[in-house]
């Protein structure tokens, strides 16, 4: 990288336009995008390179027209992701040769099907591209802290030096830590459904690789998400009250020996039996996080799941991200009026947005990630439902159109009062 990256770091006080704090998804679209359209941008993330912590790797055909928009697809591309063209619905309701596959590339036209990809190196290519486009870059920095106001301040220390830049405006984009979010006076209202675990594995040469993997078993909501050349990105979700059931020492051999299920047979045995683990196993609350105050403040706008975010369960973090940097980076750029008001369209149309994406969320939890007899049952009956009737779908065209292009019927409480009735 280019800039201020690394030991090549010099510190600039004056003429930058936009500060980006935090280098995930977010923030290194945000600064790659602002700096091809001719702004000076400094962003700084806290880690020294970019580490596998076990982020989306999954990223819907909508967040990839997102990503095409703001001229960072290549980033994808260059960095592994891997098209899924089919999806395949296991459960332990369903005889294993009847699971339904649904033709995942027809849904946005130009883009194809969902990529599943190494997400931190499409961090890292990310980065490098901003920087190839005259943004300063720098990695390492700590303890920023950022000041609002109509001249913000930004503070952050490198290698032990301290660091002051006043830039004409922030973005934050720190994902779930809040960072700056708190910074500037916004707290986060939290729920958690369940818990999930993820870790990436080599050695699944028997799976087709065009073809992921959904379905609940006992107490197990489990994915596999190829990513080609034998690759995938392993997940389960479980019960909270179950939520250290993969930690210790044997925790890994234990989430690997859990994909022997009677709902995925052959395939499930060509994960347990052959998985090697290439990264870290992670184990987290899947929360969903509502900010309650504003977003945007004087000289600072949030982005990112540091804007608050959809439960996991829905796959579509990734997408949300960079539809928040490219509202907030057009209006940055489309005009010299960067006050709280020039805003409003982007809280508004996020505000809708994740209205609906809490809402899909809740059915696919309420569905898929409960447990035991009776939430068995219910989804049993979901399926019949669903196949007598395409409407009750209506939820998992989250997973591949943007939200508002999903008809309205799918967030009435109507929708989802009958859909429960039917099936309980
Ligand atoms: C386990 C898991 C699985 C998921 N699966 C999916 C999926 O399949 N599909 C999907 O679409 N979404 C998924 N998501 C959600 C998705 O990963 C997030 O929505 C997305 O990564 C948010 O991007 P972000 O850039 O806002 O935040 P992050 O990815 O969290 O990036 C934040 C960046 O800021 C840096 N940072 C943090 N604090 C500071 C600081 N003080 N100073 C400087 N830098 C800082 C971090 O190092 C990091 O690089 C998943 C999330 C998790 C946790």
């Amino acid at each position: 990288m280019s800039g201020a990256c690394g030991p090549n770091h010099r510190s600039q006080t004056s003429g930058v336009d936009v500060v980006v704090v935090g280098g995930g998804i977010a923030g290194a679209s945000a600064a790659a995008y602002l700096s091809a359209n001719g702004m000076s941008v400094v962003m700084l993330e806290k880690q020294e390179h970019y580490a596998d912590i076990v982020r989306g790797e999954w990223i819907a055909p909508w967040g990839l027209r997102e990503a095409q928009v703001l001229g960072v697809e290549d980033a994808f591309g260059v960095g592994g992701a891997w098209e899924i063209r089919e999806w395949t619905q296991w459960d332990e309701t369903v005889d294993p040769a009847e699971a339904e596959t649904v033709d995942m590339t027809r849904f946005v036209p130009g883009v194809g099907g969902p990529m599943s990809f190494p997400h931190h190196t499409v961090c890292e290519l990310m980065a490098e591209q901003a920087a190839a486009n005259g943004a300063t870059v720098v990695m390492g920095a700590q303890r920023t802290h950022v000041t609002k106001g109509v001249a913000p301040v930004v503070t952050y220390t490198k290698d032990g030096e301290a660091h002051e830049l006043r830039p004409r405006f922030v973005i934050g984009a720190t994902g779930r830590g809040c960072t700056i979010g708190r910074q500037i006076g916004v707290s986060m209202a939290t729920s958690v459904h369940h818990w999930g675990g993820g870790v990436r594995v080599s050695g699944l040469d028997d799976w087709p690789m065009d073809v992921q993997a959904m379905g609940t078993e006992d107490d197990k909501m489990f994915m596999v998400f190829p990513q080609g050349d034998g690759h995938a990105r392993l997940y389960i979700n479980f019960p909270t009250e179950n939520k250290d059931r993969y930690r210790g020492q044997e925790g890994l051999t234990r989430f690997i020996a859990d994909f022997e299920l009677a709902s995925l047979p052959d395939r499930g045995k060509s994960v347990y039996a052959a998985a090697v683990p290439v990264g870290p196993l992670k184990v987290w609350p899947s929360v969903a996080m509502f900010p309650e105050q504003p977003i945007v403040t004087d000289g600072v706008a949030l982005v990112g799941d540091e804007a608050g975010n959809a439960d996991t369960v829905l796959g579509t973090g990734l997408s949300c991200s960079l539809r928040d940097t490219r509202t907030v980076c057009d209006i940055l750029l489309g005009g010299d009026d960067w006050s709280p008001a020039a805003f409003e369209p982007y809280l508004d149309e996020r505000r809708f947005r994740m209205h609906r994406l809490h809402f899909g969320a809740g059915i696919i939890a309420k569905l898929h990630c409960e447990f035991g007899p009776d939430a068995a049952e219910r989804r049993r009956k979901a399926r019949v439902l669903m196949a007598d009737n395409f409407a009750a779908q209506v939820t998992g065209l989250l997973n591949m159109v943007p939200p508002e292009e999903v008809p309205d019927f799918g967030f009435s409480e109507f929708f989802a009062e009958r859909l429960f009735r039917e099936t309980v």
